[in-house]
């Protein structure tokens, strides 16, 4: 059981007064993803949280994929524990890198002393322990400058830690320091992605879904409801606020010119999501536009969709290539899920000439035949909300 794990602080040790709360969130949020794994004994020193588990009945692996998919923590790693002398730490390197160091080309010790009370330095420190592991595997070479393998020996307070090389971590702000945030969640490989990267800095998130029975079927909904759990495992559990949106469609296309269909239908989602986003506590609307990719997404057209509510709105895409928003869905685990073939409702009544440059007084005037107002509380009252999860009990 001296097994533990390290996890590295990003961006909060730079923030100076807010640096403790920062710290405790993160704390509460390892406690709370870890709850699932077992008991583990979770503090934070040195800019560094400790996770030990203590008892042999914690899912270790289980434990540090979820470590993963924790905001705020830019490194981590893997590390055994041994007692502050020389003897010690020589032993549980072997004992513990061993069968990966025997099978290096070559390797490099590199040490750190939080400790400042330990009698040798840190050059001194990976000296003697590299002497020692060169003496032990004469088959791999020492290389300082380009090693195949890296052994790493942190003396901290309470005890050594010797570990391999670190792994990313999830990185950004602890969830939660960061505010509350509306993501208007399609079924398609952007807006996951865009709200994944609102929540990474620190944005606790809630999710607003249109669908439009008979149009769009049941399934299109239960993927996006799949599509939001998945989201689930980085964010921590959240409500989808699912709008019919049927009625608000059948209106547009009855009585309002074909061209402006789409951009009328997105001031529509606009008002109501900010309805529900303002219910929930939350400070701005997130959508996964991206300038160019789609008629609706121009300039004038999203100036135009921006007017009709008065919270900000955040398009963390705007100015992605589609390969890397693809590149980050495939990470989070979303994108398998965002191609399947099911329509959306912004499909379903496209126009075949849509506006690209829209002007408001033209929308404006293109909507003057719809009692706005009346459209916008029916569909409030027609909302659905659903509790998803990522782990059973969170
Ligand atoms: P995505 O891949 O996220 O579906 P997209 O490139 O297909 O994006 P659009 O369909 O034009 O783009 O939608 C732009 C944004 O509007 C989406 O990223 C999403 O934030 C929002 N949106 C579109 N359709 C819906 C819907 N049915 N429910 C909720 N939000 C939607
Ligand atoms: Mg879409």
């Amino acid at each position: 059981m001296n097994e533990i794990f390290l996890l590295k602080l990003g961006e909060i040790v730079l923030k100076g007064q807010n640096r403790f709360t920062f710290e405790n969130k993160l704390k509460q949020n390892v406690r709370r993803r870890l709850k699932h794994f077992g008991d583990f004994h979770i503090y934070i020193v040195q800019s560094t949280v400790y996770v030990e588990p203590q008892s042999d009945a914690c899912d270790l692996d289980g434990a540090w994929e979820a470590c993963g998919t924790i905001f705020g923590v830019v490194s981590m790693c893997r590390c055994r524990a041994a007692e502050k002398n020389l003897d010690a730490i020589f032993d549980a390197v072997m004992e513990y890198l061993g069968d990966e160091l025997a099978a290096a080309e070559s390797f490099k010790v590199e040490s750190k002393r939080s400790d400042k009370s330990f009698p040798l330095g840190s050059i001194q420190i990976s000296q003697e322990i590299g002497g020692r592991i060169a003496e032990a595997l004469p088959q791999v070479r020492v290389d300082v400058h380009d090693p195949a393998y890296l052994v790493n020996v942190e003396i901290r307070d309470y005890a050594a830690y010797i570990h391999g090389p670190a792994v990313p971590g999830a990185g950004g702000l602890p969830t939660g320091v960061g505010g509350r945030a509306a993501v208007l969640l399609s079924g398609g490989i952007d807006s996951p992605v865009a709200g994944h990267m609102i929540a990474k800095r620190g944005a606790e998130i809630e999710c607003v879904h249109f669908f439009s029975y008979p149009y769009t079927s049941e399934r299109a909904k239960e993927k996006v409801l799949e599509l939001a759990r998945l989201m689930t495992k980085y964010t921590g559990r959240m409500t989808v606020d699912i709008v019919g949106f049927t009625e608000i469609q059948e209106a547009i296309r009855d009585r309002c010119p074909e061209e402006y269909f789409t951009i009328l239908m997105r001031g529509f989602m606009m008002r109501i999501a900010q309805e529900i986003a303002l219910d929930h506590g939350c400070g701005c609307l997130v959508t996964g536009e991206n300038l160019g990719q789609v008629a609706s997404q121009t300039m004038e057209a999203m100036a135009c969709t921006g007017a009709v509510v008065k919270l900000p709105m955040f398009h963390p895409l705007i100015g992605m290539d589609k390969e890397d928003i693809v590149r980050i869905a495939r990470k989070i685990g979303t994108l398998d899920t965002s191609i399947l073939p099911y329509e959306d409702c912004c499909t379903v009544f496209t126009p075949r000439h849509p506006k690209t440059k829209p002007q408001l007084a033209q929308v404006e005037a293109a909507e003057a035949r719809l009692d706005v107002d009346a459209l916008v509380r029916r569909a409030l009252e027609n909302t659905e909300k659903v509790q998803v999860r990522f782990y059973e009990d969170e």
